[in-house]
């Protein structure tokens, strides 16, 4: 393997910009690895060769001749599919949008072009982002670069597996329930939901609107911050967009101390239900931060315990208006039946055919929760809840400056091992979803390799909304600390990725 693709997105941005490496030879070195491994790994739905690496040459030739250029200029990048692009196919997953190459570039999308990123292909999700294991995609589900008979995560599996299998050195992903955080804790990598608002939803084919964020997927916590200090910042094409400036991501990665720092334990996801090597690892993480200064607090969010069911209400609800619109006439698919088939009949047999299982689940589920005799009960009861977990989000930060939990109850999980049972794969996102539910950021970081079957693990800090920071600034912190244990990053601890294994 080409040592080039396997460093740090920081450290290649210094080789850009001292000139020791072509934006054309490192793009070139990530289409090489994508080559020889997507086949096996299936992290990207398309590759973007020629676009890409036409990027990475008018950079060069701009570099060459001492143009001013962004700071990531060069740098390339990989993107969910369930963003818009312009000169890619954008499938969310679905068989219902195969083929459909959108109008218009998503704001995010538009952001990398402008900071000169080559793209360099579209990433495997679960269909329409709804699943923890992309084995819901219509394409086939993505590998685990550290084992690859396990699941790399979802929805974002394409952009986890791409990352952590060095294919790319950061990538796009989004978050409804824990979509980049998930993915992210176990493959080894990183991945932040920032605050509600914060990155533009302009040009994401919308999950839940309420609850989606785009975020950063990288190796470290500094490139996650180089990535999100590109997308963040206020759109006016998108009605939630928040107006002011959250700051610098990557100095707050630079400036992170764990001096005084208040953690709080949330006592609702430290107990039942999680892998003990994952626990054992969570705990060895924060007695590590004690060592550095930090002061652990326990903190009780009694309304946590209905947030799986709460968000299993909203985003249902909330999925099958947006997915509505998938109807055979505007994009994509159409079906048309036998006979002398009306526009009805028409769109019928499209969604019948176009949409998969737990789509169809969903959408009937949303529908019913909607209905009229049931809207309270069901979708008003959920949001109430939400607000109570937004009370024990508030209550939770008067006591500490940032709480903490393991990202996800267990490590990588084999394939078919929950797909007959969708409460069991639901319950993978309980750390995850009370942060979407409240709006708030949260970031998973890698924490070592659990003892019973030597797979990644991950730590999620959250933090009040707007308070991003924070999270950057305390996890490279803690980054810093778990490398000074480790003695390298715990990506290096990755097996080497056989083509045709
Ligand atoms: N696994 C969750 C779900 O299926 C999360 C999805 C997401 O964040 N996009 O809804």
């Amino acid at each position: 393997m080409s040592e080039l693709v396997k460093r740090n997105a920081s450290e290649l941005v210094e080789l850009l910009q001292s000139g020791e490496v072509t934006s054309v030879e490192l793009t070139q070195a990530f289409l090489d690895r994508i080559e020889k491994l997507n086949p096996l790994l299936n992290s990207f739905l398309h590759v973007n060769t020629k676009e890409a690496l036409a990027t990475a040459a008018e950079v060069d030739r701009k570099r060459a001749a001492g143009e001013k250029l962004p700071k990531l200029a060069g740098l390339p990048i990989a993107v969910k599919d369930n963003l818009t692009t312009t000169d890619a196919p954008t499938t969310a997953g679905s068989k219902i949008l195969e083929g459909w190459i959108p109008q218009y570039d998503a704001t995010v999308v538009k952001l990398l072009r402008e900071e000169m990123m080559p793209i360099l292909g579209k990433t495997n999700l679960d269909e329409f982002a709804m699943g923890s294991s992309t084995e819901f995609s219509a394409y086939g589900p993505s590998r685990n670069p550290w084992d690859t008979d396990r699941i790399p995560g979802g929805s974002g599996g394409g952009s986890s597996s791409a990352v952590a299998g060095f294919l790319a050195p950061l990538a796009i992903g989004s978050d409804t329930g824990g979509s980049i955080r998930f993915p992210a804790a176990v493959t080894g990598t990183v991945g932040v939901k920032p605050t509600y608002g914060a990155v533009s939803r302009y040009g994401l084919i919308a999950l839940a609107s309420s609850l989606d964020q785009i975020g950063p997927v990288a190796r470290n916590v500094l490139d996650a911050a180089l990535l999100s200090d590109v997308i963040t910042g206020y759109d006016k094409h998108d009605s939630t967009s928040l107006p002011e400036s959250l700051g610098s991501m990557v100095e707050a990665a630079k400036s992170g101390s764990l001096k005084g720092v208040r953690v709080g334990v949330i006592k609702e996801l430290s107990g039942e239900g999680f892998q003990p090597g994952v626990k054992a690892l969570f705990n060895e993480s924060l007695e590590l931060m004690v060592k550095a200064g930090a002061e652990i607090v326990e903190v009780s969010c009694p309304s946590f315990e209905y947030a799986i069911a709460a968000y299993y209400l909203i985003l249902p609800a909330e999925a099958s208006s947006n997915l509505a619109k998938f109807d055979s006439v505007r994009f994509g698919m159409r079906v048309t039946p036998e006979g002398n088939p009306t526009i009805e009949r028409v769109m019928a047999a499209t969604r019948e055919a176009g949409f998969g299982p737990e789509v169809k689940r969903r959408i009937i589920l949303g529908t019913y929760a909607l209905s009229s005799g049931y809207y309270d009960a069901y979708y008003g009861s959920a949001q109430k809840v939400r607000t109570l977990i937004q009370r024990d989000f508030a209550a939770a930060f008067e006591k500490a400056d940032v709480l903490v939990s393991p990202t996800a109850p267990t490590t990588a999980f084999k394939f078919g091992e929950k797909l007959e049972d969708p409460l069991a794969m639901y319950l993978n996102d309980i750390a995850t979803i009370p942060a979407n539910l409240a709006g708030t950021p949260g970031i998973s970081i890698p924490n070592g390799l659990a003892s019973e079957d030597g797979l990644p693990s991950g730590i999620q800090l959250l933090a009040p909304a707007r308070e991003d920071k924070r999270l950057y600034a305390i996890g490279a912190a803690l980054e810093a600390l778990q490398e000074g244990v480790w003695g390298k990053r715990m990506i290096d601890f990755a097996p080497e990725v056989k083509a045709g294994a």
